[in-house]
């Protein structure tokens, strides 16, 4: 769009600056024959030959002047000359209302050539100048009727005048309204082109630009810049049982609920087919939170056609919510913490609002500051695991939150525990490696895959190794796939010979991997889960240990459930 604005302004310039071009030459034209054609002219101080030239000669350079400034500078940096405009109209009169007082004062014919400026000047600025300089052309000429053709009993040339003034502002006026029509007119395809058909929110391409904008700006002002991140929860099968009709008429009116919740400095987009994005210049993550609840709260509120048939029973949404320059260095970090954090919600139960939360955050807070860098890396590291896999998001977390609840069952010591959570957060690091394809499949995996995958014990262990701060973690995570009887991997320990913090996560993360969504199988209720903990207890996992978690399962039962 910005490209087919400019491209206007360059075309009506070079249409104005010709008419200014041809009204030059014309007023040129003009101004020769009277000199030449030895017309009786009163040229006040340049009355010779010699100096006639001498003022073509100089006209011409100016002329030359003229032309290189209109099209070359005026044309690329319109908005900074508005002076220049001013001057070069003044000029402009200036030159027409000496070339009339040369050729007959009241008495010329040449009257006429301010309609030049009139037009050009309408067509550039707009009717409110047009106007102005059609007045001004206006007294110009009847001033010269009254000063100079006052000795005349009827000044028939004031009466023409009248007339020709009429046409002046006449012109002025109907140039000027048509090319305010014609703006209206563009700035309602702007808005066509920006906005979004369905829901009546601006769209993707109209949200990037502002979003750019935003955080520009933002960088000026030091202010922050929130970004609001939302999804409808499970709206394919909504869909699916009310139809697709059915599904816009919930876009639209969550459209029309975004609307009324935000603010008139808030810009909200449909960022894709049933995610919305809201950009919040000058808001802090807190405000943002309060805004994302309240379209959350609303939304919920909101009465829509067959959502008691939804899984929750009522028709939701999940946002995540993000700040600049706090939580992202730029506007494409924004958004992906955003979009990380939308995804936690849905992790977590959906219906709800989550705030970015960099992984590993707690965890920064212990690392010894020669290990920080490192640590950063992993943290990009287990992001870039989490972006591959989008069915395990918030696995490591989960992993972490059960691994702790045992930690504390246990009464484990202080050290133990901390090796234990950086294990569990960091126990699939070493998928990395393994392409989102594996990761992702639906079938059961070929025996190279397998054997990939069983790789990552080991190449999760080689990628912290040289962290000091993490040590103790390593054995955690290199013999997490152990079985209890042996039939684990990568060593095939057996029974004791397993660390101890490894038979704990290997329960953890297994429970978690059945309780949530996966490619190859449904999740299991809690109570599957723990009747398999139990089936495998003694083979698999270490029976004392996988009491005490279905212990912990139990106790927690009410924490655990707004996980799912
Ligand atoms: P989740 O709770 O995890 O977000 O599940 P979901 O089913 O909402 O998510 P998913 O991304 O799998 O499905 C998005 C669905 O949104 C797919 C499609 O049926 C629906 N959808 C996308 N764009 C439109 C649209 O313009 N109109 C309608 N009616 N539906 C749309
Ligand atoms: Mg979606
Ligand atoms: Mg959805």
């Amino acid at each position: 769009m910005k490209m087919i604005k400019d491209n206007r302004i360059i075309q009506i310039n070079n249409i104005v600056s010709i008419v200014k071009l041809s009204s030059l030459m014309l007023t040129s034209i003009i101004f020769f024959w009277y000199i030449f054609d030895g017309k009786n002219v009163n040229l006040g101080l340049f009355y010779t030959q010699t100096t006639s030239i001498l003022i073509y000669v100089t006209g011409l350079g100016l002329f030359l002047i003229y032309f290189l400034w209109t099209f070359s500078i005026k044309k690329f940096s319109k908005r900074d000359l508005k002076y220049g405009n001013w001057i070069e109209n003044v000029i402009f009169i200036a030159i027409f209302f000496y070339a009339i007082n040369v050729t007959g004062g009241y008495q010329s014919p040449y009257k006429i050539l301010f309609l030049f400026i009139i037009c050009s000047v309408t067509i550039e600025e707009g009717l409110k100048t047009g106007l102005t300089i059609a007045s001004i052309s206006s007294c110009l000429i009847l001033f010269l009727d009254l000063i100079s053709g006052s000795n005349q009993e009827v000044n028939t040339y004031f009466q023409n005048d009248i007339i020709l003034s009429g046409i002046f502002l006449l012109t002025a006026w109907i140039l000027g309204f048509y090319v305010k029509v014609e703006g209206e007119h563009i700035k309602q395809l702007e808005e066509l082109i920006n906005l979004d058909a369905l829901t009546g929110l601006y769209n993707h391409r109209s949200f990037q630009e502002k979003l750019k904008k935003t955080i520009l700006l933002s960088k000026k002002t030091k202010k922050p810049v929130s970004m609001i991140f939302f999804d409808i929860d499970y709206f394919k099968h909504y869909n699916d049982l009310n139809g697709h009709q059915k599904g816009d008429e919930v876009l639209k009116t969550i459209g029309e609920i975004v609307k009324a919740n935000i603010r008139d400095d808030d810009f909200a987009a449909r960022y894709g087919g049933e995610e919305f994005a809201i950009i919040l210049p000058e808001t802090n993550e807190e405000d943002a939170i309060k805004i994302a609840n309240k379209i959350r709260e609303t939304v919920e509120k909101e009465s829509f056609y067959g959502e008691e048939n939804q899984p929750n029973k009522v028709l939701t949404i999940s946002a995540g919510v993000s700040v600049f320059p706090d939580r992202a260095k730029d506007e494409v970090q924004l958004l992906k913490s955003a979009d990380d954090a939308l995804y936690r919600a849905k992790f977590f139960n959906k219906n709800r609002v989550e705030r970015y939360k960099s992984i590993l955050e707690e965890l920064e807070k212990d690392i010894e500051d020669k290990d920080i860098e490192l640590v950063s890396s992993v943290k990009t590291l287990i992001s870039v695991i989490n972006a591959k896999d989008r069915y395990t998001y918030g696995h490591s977390e989960r992993v972490v939150l059960y691994s702790r609840l045992m930690a504390n069952k246990l009464n484990l010591s202080k050290k133990d525990k901390e090796n234990l959570i950086y294990g569990a957060y960091m126990h699939d690091i070493g998928k990395i490696n393994i392409p989102k394809e594996v990761l992702m499949k639906k079938m059961p995996l070929t025996n190279e895959e397998w054997e990939m995958l069983k790789q990552h014990p080991e190449n999760g262990v080689e990628i912290i190794k040289t962290i000091d701060s993490l040590s103790g973690a390593m054995p955690i995570i290199l013999h997490h796939h152990e079985r209890y009887d042996g039939k684990g991997y990568p060593y095939g320990l057996k029974g004791e010979e397993i660390p101890f913090l490894a038979r704990i996560l290997c329960i953890v993360d297994s429970f978690d991997a059945m309780t949530s969504n996966r490619p190859y199988n449904k999740r299991k209720t809690y109570e599957e889960a723990i009747e398999e903990l139990k089936r495998c207890s003694g083979a698999q996992f270490d029976p004392e240990l996988s009491n005490a978690f279905i212990e912990v399962i139990k106790e927690n039962s009410e924490k655990f459930d707004s996980l799912m």
